[in-house]
C-alpha cells in the first residue's frame, strides 16, 4: 500500500518548535546533558511536584494560571501555580499529621475536580506514592486494586465512598478515608476540606532519590489480576522533555490533554509534564460532548491539544461544520495517543483545523513517550514516528533477537530510560517478565520501515482497548462468572469503526438459565456495576462451551478469529470447541 505523507511547510508553525532538528538530536543526545531542565535539591535528590509547581511559584510566573477547571454543570475554577504550591503543600501537611511514611501510597478515586491534582501533588511533596482509580470503577474494580497496593489512605468523594464501603471489610488496612465533600459519617472518615483550612502552607517537600517511587497506576494484562505499575521520581524528566519536544508545548501555551488523571496520559501530560514547562492546563469535568469541546477550545483558547483516535473520530462524525461554528485560530498543534491513529482522523484534522495530528506512542509502564511523530519531521500518515532522543527502539523475534526493517516483530525498547516503571508493585517476578535479552518487551506488535518511522499491528496478547481505554480481558471475565446465569465467559476485543474495540463477551449459562435479551441486559449491567463503567461487554453472545487448551486456559484468539471470520489458525492445543 502507498504511504501518504504530510510535508511540513513553514506556514505549519506559528512558534518555532522547541525541537528544530530530530535526526541530529538523536544522534548526540543523552539524558544526563538535558538533566538540569528540571531542578535538583542538594545531593541529587529531586521531586516531581516540586518541578511541576513549585519551581514556577517561586518564579515570575507565580500569578500564572497553571490550572483552569470547569465542569458540565458551568461551575468554574482557576489556580495560579502560587495558589497550587499553597494547596499541595497543605494537603503534605494533612498527610504529615496522619503520620504518613516514606513511599506510603495514598489512593485518590475521585472525578475530575480540583482535589484531585492537590491531593496528588500533595502526596508526591509528602514523599509518598500517589496513585489515582478512574472514576468508573465498581467495587470489584476498587477491591483488587486497592488491596493489592495496601494503602492506609484513600481520598473520595461521598458518591464514590459508597462503591469502596461496599467492599471495605475485605480492606483492613485501608485506615483514612479523606472524604473531600461531607463530613465524616464512619469511623476512620476525615473531613478534607476541614482539615485542609487548618493546615500550614508552608511545607519543607520531601527530598527524594531518582529512584524513589513517586505514582503508581493499576494496568491489565491478559491473565492475572491488574498489576500495580511503580513510577519514579526521575520519570519528570522525560515527561518535561517529551512535553517540550513532542507535545512542543511552550511557556506561552494554554494546553489541554483531555485523558482522566485515573490514566497514565492524564499524570505524566494532563498534569506533570506541561506543567514543568510552566503551560497553562485546562480540566473539563464532563462526557464527552462534540459542541461542549469546541466551545471549550475556543473560550480557553487552547493553543496545544492533546487527545485520542475515538474522539478524533466522535468529533469527525459531528461533522466539519460543527468546527466551523467555532473560532479555533489559537490552536497551533495537535496530538494523539493510546490507539493507532489511522489517516482518516488525520486528513479529518487538516481539513477541519488546518493542522495534522501527530501520533504519538507509550504505555502506562513506560510513563512518558517513547516513539512519536515531531513538529518538525513529516508524518507518514498511519505511523507511530519515530524514538524520542534517549530511546533506542527495535522489532525482535520472540528471543528477544533483532529484526530487519519491514518485518513484523514484537516492539522492544533498550532499558533503561528516565520514566521506565521501577516496579511491578509486589510482584518482582512479573516485573522481570518484561525483559529478555537485554530488551524491554512492550507486548505490542510493529514493524520499522527503512527510514526508521514504526508501524504499529497490534498487540500479542489479548489485552482489550476500547476507547483508548486499557482493559484485561481476565478481569471482565471474572466479573462475568460471578453473575448467577454464568457457569464460564471469555472475553475479547472485536473490532469497532468509533472505538476502537469493544468487549465481546462469550458466556456460558448455568444450568436452569436460558438465553434472552433481559438476561445479556442483566449481566451487561451487573459488570458495569461491579467491575467498572468503561469495562463491561457492549456485546454477550451465549454459546455451550468455550475453546480451551488441555491446561484450561480460554483460546480468546480461536474465539476472536470465529467472530471475525479469521482462519482460527494453530488448535494443536486446543481441547475441545
Ligand atoms: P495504556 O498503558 O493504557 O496507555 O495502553 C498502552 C497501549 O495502548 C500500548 O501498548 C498500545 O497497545 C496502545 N497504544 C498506545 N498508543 C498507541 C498508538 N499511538 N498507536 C497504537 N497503539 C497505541
Amino acid at each position: 500500500m502507498k504511504t501518504e505523507t504530510y510535508n511540513k511547510k513553514k506556514s505549519d508553525f506559528r512558534l518555532t518548535p522547541n525541537l528544530e532538528d530530530y535526526e541530529k538530536t538523536y544522534k548526540t543526545f543523552s539524558w544526563d546533558q538535558t538533566k538540569n531542565e528540571v531542578d535538583w535539591f542538594p545531593k541529587n535528590k529531586l521531586n516531581i511536584a516540586y518541578n511541576a509547581i513549585d519551581r514556577h511559584a517561586e518564579s515570575d510566573k507565580k500569578n500564572k494560571v497553571a490550572l483552569y477547571w470547569e465542569n458540565e454543570s458551568g461551575e468554574k475554577q482557576e489556580y495560579t501555580f502560587w495558589q497550587l504550591k499553597d494547596l499541595s503543600n497543605q494537603f503534605a501537611n494533612v498527610l504529615d499529621k496522619l503520620k504518613i511514611k516514606h513511599s506510603e501510597r495514598v489512593f485518590i478515586f475521585l472525578p475530575r475536580i480540583p482535589e484531585l491534582y492537590i491531593a496528588f501533588l500533595g502526596t508526591l511533596k509528602a514523599g509518598g506514592v500517589a496513585g489515582t482509580l478512574f472514576q468508573a470503577f465498581g467495587p470489584t474494580g476498587l477491591l483488587d486494586r486497592l488491596s493489592i497496593s495496601g494503602a492506609r489512605f484513600l481520598v473520595t468523594n461521598r458518591e464514590l465512598a459508597k462503591r469502596v464501603y461496599e467492599v471495605k471489610k475485605k480492606l483492613p488496612h485501608l485506615e483514612k478515608i479523606l472524604i473531600v465533600d461531607d463530613k465524616p459519617r464512619h469511623s476512620g472518615e476525615i473531613d478534607f476540606q476541614e482539615e485542609m483550612k487548618t493546615a500550614d502552607t508552608k511545607y519543607k517537600i520531601a527530598h527524594m532519590d531518582k529512584d524513589d517511587y513517586a505514582f503508581e497506576l493499576f494496568t491489565s494484562g491478559t491473565t492475572g489480576k491488574p498489576k500495580g505499575v511503580v513510577h519514579g521520581h526521575y520519570a519528570i524528566l522525560q515527561e518535561h522533555m517529551t512535553a517540550k519536544w513532542v507535545l512542543d508545548i511552550h511557556d506561552s501555551d494554554i494546553c489541554w490533554v483531555t485523558a482522566d488523571p485515573g490514566w497514565v496520559t492524564g499524570i505524566a501530560y494532563g498534569m506533570l509534564g506541561s506543567w514543568s514547562i510552566g503551560a497553562s492546563l485546562i480540566s473539563y469535568d464532563g462526557r464527552f460532548d462534540a459542541a461542549k469541546w469546541y466551545e471549550l477550545l475556543q473560550k480557553y483558547q487552547v493553543s496545544v491539544w492533546y487527545t485520542a483516535p475515538t474522539a478524533i473520530r466522535m468529533l469527525a462524525k459531528a461533522g466539519i461544520q460543527l468546527a466551523k461554528k467555532y473560532d479555533l485560530s489559537n490552536l497551533r498543534y495537535l496530538a494523539s495517543v493510546g490507539e493507532p491513529l489511522n489517516p482518516e482522523p488525520i486528513r479529518f484534522g487538516l481539513k477541519a483545523y488546518k493542522l495534522p495530528f501527530h501520533d504519538n506512542w507509550w504505555q502506562t509502564e513506560i510513563g512518558g513517550i517513547c516513539i512519536a511523530n515531531y513538529p518538525c519531521m513529516d508524518i507518514k500518515l498511519g505511523s507511530m514516528g519515530k524514538p524520542f532522543p534517549g530511546i533506542i527502539a527495535s522489532i525482535v523475534d520472540d528471543k528477544g533477537e533483532e529484526l530487519p526493517t519491514n518485518t513484523e516483530g514484537n516492539l522492544a525498547l533498550k532499558p533503561k530510560f528516565p520514566s521506565l516503571m521501577e516496579t511491578i508493585w509486589r510482584r518482582p517476578q512479573k516485573f522481570k517478565s518484561y525483559f529478555k535479552k537485554g530488551w524491554y518487551i512492550t507486548g505490542d506488535r510493529a514493524y520499522k520501515d527503512k527510514d526508521g518511522y514504526f508501524w504499529f499491528i497490534g498487540r500479542a496478547d489479548d489485552v482489550i482497548k476500547t476507547a483508548g481505554e486499557r482493559v484485561g480481558p481476565f478481569e471482565v471475565e471474572s466479573a462475568l462468572i460471578e453473575h448467577p446465569a454464568v457457569a464460564d465467559a471469555g472475553v475479547i476485543g472485536k473490532p469497532d469503526p468509533d472505538r476502537g474495540e469493544i468487549i465481546k463477551a462469550f458466556c456460558v449459562l448455568r444450568l436452569g438459565f436460558h438465553p434472552s435479551q433481559a438476561l445479556i441486559e442483566d449481566i451487561s449491567q451487573f459488570v458495569k456495576k461491579n467491575l467498572a463503567g468503561h469495562a463491561y461487554p457492549k456485546e454477550i453472545e451465549f454459546v455451550d462451551s468455550l475453546p480451551k487448551t488441555r491446561s484450561g486456559k480460554i483460546m480468546r484468539r480461536v474465539l476472536k478469529a470465529k467472530e471475525l471470520g479469521l482462519p482460527i489458525g494453530d488448535t494443536s492445543t486446543l481441547e475441545e470447541y
